[in-house]
């Protein structure tokens, strides 16, 4: 079968270059990498392959920028983000066009991304003028304190491909409010996207060297350390996986920066037998595990069901599943692409071959997609989930949803606390000192009551244990990227 991938309206937002200080450049050196298509293996286009010098050159830009940018009143900023975000809204379609593209995620999935990324770059700034410091009764006579706050200085940004748009508007949204100039480095599967949100600031006016977005692939390491170990960057924020982390935060750690990690996770989502409503659980349930093919952090990962209503919810939510229709993001009709690369076919399909050799019975699907291409996997339904499966014990990234049964809200606490990381968790119950008491007791930073689905450019997002620290969006996104300074005067 043919795809055909839609002309974009306007053809100069696909850039196989990086943007850096105002302009779209090639490496010094010329090399290149390629971005493929992941539902059909073809080529999309080159991208410039940086390597530290190169990275270098990103940072002295953004150092040059950030010394009037951050004197910029922040109602000016507010006003470039507020052009910025217009200007993605003009675009939704050809921005949807390219995340479909290089990601593979439905067309109308990567237009709800699309609208979502550009709510960061409107939130912030809205937030942009609303930075305060404090005054502060002073413990020595004649004395009188107060705080301003600061922009923290060059940010480096790292981000993934599981969302082209809107991880680098999480970033750049608030850092560019703080008043920050900041050199993005984007996802070697999923540059383009990025490369056009450049062009765009660009068209809104954002200063040269104030937004900076570098590609590598192969040098991808090398530009990291650069990144994280240059003395002129001020604060690192990463999204990505927990042992990349913790790599850069061992290089940060040289120069002490500033740092806001948001990382895996492997969410638990309990439906108790007091929901009231199996068939919102199970729609939660599908939302949270299945979107973008199981590929977002926060995806629900270990679904636990209270033995009672186990059977009906896992009969339930396979009728669900195998309405699916997985295929090409530009097809009408299609519900559920592929995943990114080979790796995380062999990964999902690890999951489900390790869980069923412990037990695990595959209700719906369990197979590669061949037919379809390299890339897919059918959505997965494994029931009889337990403790030892790899499953348990590590996110999937991909589409399978692995059942556990239980008895009591001891035993489901438990469980869902066992895990090294915590970011998201989910429950379904209708009893309200229940949902106080679960709430509370989850160990992550965000908890769905009732929903699947959590995220909001006005909520806080981020993570406790290994899933990192630091919060984007909301009213704290802001200040990862300032810093409080006090000011003590004497002799009042
Ligand atoms: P990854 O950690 O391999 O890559 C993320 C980004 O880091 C990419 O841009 C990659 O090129 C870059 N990178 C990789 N190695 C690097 C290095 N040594 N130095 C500098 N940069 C480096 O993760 P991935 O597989 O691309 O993405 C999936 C992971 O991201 C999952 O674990 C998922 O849970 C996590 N994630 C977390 C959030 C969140 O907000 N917590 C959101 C999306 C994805």
């Amino acid at each position: 079968m043919v795809h055909t991938v839609p002309k974009l309206k306007d053809s100069s937002l696909l850039i196989e270059k990086c943007y850096v200080n105002g302009e779209f450049v090639n490496a010094a050196s010329s090399s290149t990498f390629e971005v493929h298509d992941p539902s059909t293996g073809k080529r999309i286009g080159r991208c410039p392959e940086f390597n530290a010098s190169d990275t270098e050159k990103a940072i002295s830009a953004a150092a040059e920028a950030f010394k009037y940018f951050r004197r910029i009143l922040p109602r000016e900023r507010s006003r470039m983000l507020r052009k910025w975000f217009n200007l993605m809204t003009e675009n939704v379609e050809d921005i949807a066009t390219l995340i479909t593209w290089e990601n593979g995620k439905p067309l109308a999935d990567a237009k709800g991304e699309a609208t979502y990324a550009a709510s960061f770059l409107e939130w912030f700034s809205e937030e942009a003028p609303r930075t305060y410091g404090d005054t502060i009764g002073a413990s020595v006579p004649g004395n009188r304190v107060l705080t301003i706050k600061q922009p923290v200085g060059v940010c480096g940004l790292i981000t993934p491909w599981n969302f082209p748009a809107a991880m680098i508007t999480r970033k750049i949204g608030p850092a560019l409010a703080a008043g920050c100039a900041v050199v993005a480095k984007s996802p070697g599967e999923t540059p383009f996207t990025a490369n056009a949100l450049a062009e765009l600031s660009r068209r809104a006016g954002i200063p040269p060297g104030v937004v900076n977005i570098i590609t590598a692939h192969k040098n991808t390491a090398e530009v990291g350390e650069t990144l994280t170990t240059s003395p002129i960057v001020k604060k690192v924020s990463f999204t990505g996986s927990t042992n990349v982390g913790k790599l850069l935060m061992k290089q940060s750690a040289s120069s002490l920066k500033k740092l806001s990690f948001e990382l895996g996770g492997n969410a638990p989502f309990i439906v108790f037998d007091d929901c009231a409503d199996i068939n919102a659980a199970v729609a939660g349930a599908i939302a949270s595990k299945f979107r973008s093919s199981g590929q977002t952090c926060v995806c629900a990962n270990r679904i636990y069901v209270q033995s009672g209503i186990y059977d009906q919810f896992a009969q339930k939510m396979a009728e669900k599943v195998k309405e699916f229709k997985v295929g090409f993001g530009f097809d009408v009709g299609t519900t559920h692409g592929p995943v990114i690369h080979g790796r995380a076919v062999s990964k999902v399909e690890g999951h489900v071959k390790d869980a069923v050799s412990k037990g695990a019975q595959v209700v719906v699907g369990g197979q590669k997609m061949p037919d379809l291409g390299d890339n897919f996997f059918q959505p997965t339904v494994l029931t009889g989930l337990k403790n030892d499966m790899q499953l348990a014990g590590e996110e999937t990234f991909g589409p399978v949803a692995g059942l556990f049964s239980f008895e009591t809200e001891k035993e489901v606490v438990e469980l869902a606390n066992q895990a090294e990381v915590g970011l998201a968790g989910y429950f379904f119950s209708r009893s309200v000192d229940r949902i106080w008491r679960i709430a509370e007791a989850l160990e992550v930073g965000m908890v769905g009551v009732n929903t699947g689905l959590i995220s909001d450019s006005a909520t806080p997002f981020g993570g406790v244990k290994q899933s990192g620290f630091g919060r984007e969006g909301s009213k704290y996104g802001i200040e990862e990227y300032m810093i409080i300074k006090t000011i003590t005067m004497g002799g009042c």
